[in-house]
C-alpha cells in the first residue's frame, strides 16, 4: 500500500508479544481506512486480542482485516462477534492440499478485482478456479471442526511438555513469550552462546525439522523482525528455534528430539565462538 501512496503506520508489540490498544487506537486518524493485524503470529505464536481491535475498527469506522491462517483451527473464529471485516485463511496449514486460501469478505463489503480478465468470482479474482483444491480445503476445515478440542488439548499438553523439558534439561535457554494466548503447537526458544542456524542442521540430519525464523524467510539470516520487535537482542536471536508439534506428533517425538537437542547443544558449545567467556 505505501507503494501506491499510502501512509502506514507500524505498531509495536510488548513483551507479550501483543499489540498495545491505546497505541492502536491513537494511531487512527480520520484518514485511516484499514486496520490489519494478525491473529496469531507464526513465530512466536501469540494470539492479538482480536475482539477488541474489531470493537476499535468498528467504533472509528475503520475496516478490519486480520490474517487468520495460524488461527484456523487452534482458536474459535466468529468474524460477527470479533467485528472482523476480512479474514484470510490457508489450507495446508490445517492439513489440507497446498496452493489454496480463502479470503472471508463482510457482505456488503466491496473490493476492487484484484486479477484482471476473467468473470470469476464475480469478477474479482479471474482465472478458472482450482477446484481439488478448493474441495480438499473444504474437507480440512471439516474436519479440523471436528477435531478442534482433541487438536487444542493434543498440541498444547505436547508443547507444554517439550517446552518444560528444555528448559529444565538444558541450561541458558528460555521461552520467547508467555504461554497465554498462544497457538498450541507453538514453541520459541532461545539457546544462549549458539548458532540457531547449526541446530537445525543437526536437528535435520536426526529427522527433526525446526525453524530459525519463520519458513517463509528461512533462506535468510536476517535477524527475525518479530523477535526483534520482542526485543529479544540479535545474538540471541540467532540462537533460537522455533519447534512446533502438531496431530501426529507423539510424547516419544518429544523426548527424542530432547535428548538431541541435549546432545547437539553440548557439542556446539563446547566449540562456540559465541560463548559466555567471550563476553556475548
Ligand atoms: C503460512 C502463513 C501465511 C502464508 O500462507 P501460505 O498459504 O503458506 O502462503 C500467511 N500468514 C501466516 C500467519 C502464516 O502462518
Amino acid at each position: 500500500m505505501e507503494k501506491h501512496g499510502y501512509d502506514v503506520t507500524y505498531l509495536g508489540i510488548g513483551c507479550d508479544g501483543k499489540i498495545n490498544l491505546e497505541e492502536l487506537e491513537a494511531a487512527i486518524t480520520d484518514k485511516t481506512g484499514l486496520i490489519s493485524v494478525m491473529f496469531v503470529n507464526n513465530e512466536i505464536g501469540t494470539r492479538q486480542p482480536i475482539e477488541e481491535i474489531g470493537k476499535i475498527a468498528k467504533k472509528h469506522g475503520v475496516l478490519f482485516h486480520t490474517d487468520g491462517v495460524q488461527a484456523l483451527g487452534n482458536f474459535r473464529i466468529d468474524v460477527k462477534e470479533m467485528n472482523i471485516d476480512m479474514l484470510s485463511v490457508s489450507s495446508h496449514k490445517i492439513y489440507g492440499p497446498k496452493g489454496v486460501g480463502a479470503l472471508y469478505i463482510r457482505k456488503g463489503l466491496r473490493i476492487s478485482n484484484y486479477i484482471h480478465g476473467g468473470a470469476q468470482e464475480m469478477k474479482r479474482r479471474a482465472g478458472t478456479e482450482n477446484l481439488a483444491g478448493i474441495v480438499g480445503f473444504g474437507k480440512a476445515a471439516e474436519v479440523s471442526m471436528h477435531n478442534f478440542d482433541w487438536h487444542v488439548k493434543h498440541c498444547s499438553e505436547l508443547r507444554n511438555y517439550l517446552v518444560e523439558e528444555i528448559l529444565n534439561k538444558i541450561p541458558n535457554t528460555y521461552l520467547n513469550a508467555p504461554l497465554e494466548d498462544r497457538l498450541p503447537g507453538n514453541a520459541n526458544i532461545t539457546f544462549e552462546f549458539i548458532e540457531g542456524e547449526a541446530m537445525l542442521l543437526y536437528l535435520d540430519s536426526h529427522g527433526i525439522s525446526v525453524s530459525t525464523g519463520s519458513a517463509c524467510s528461512s533462506a535468510s539470516l536476517v535477524p527475525s523482525h518479530v523477535l526483534t520487535a520482542l526485543g529479544v537482542p540479535v545474538e540471541k536471536i540467532h540462537g533460537t528455534l522455533r519447534l512446533t508439534v502438531g496431530d501426529f506428533t507423539t510424547k516419544e517425538d518429544i523426548d527424542y528430539t530432547v535428548k538431541a537437542l541435549i546432545e547437539v547443544v553440548d557439542k556446539l558449545r563446547k566449540i562456540s565462538s559465541v560463548s559466555e567467556q567471550k563476553g556475548w
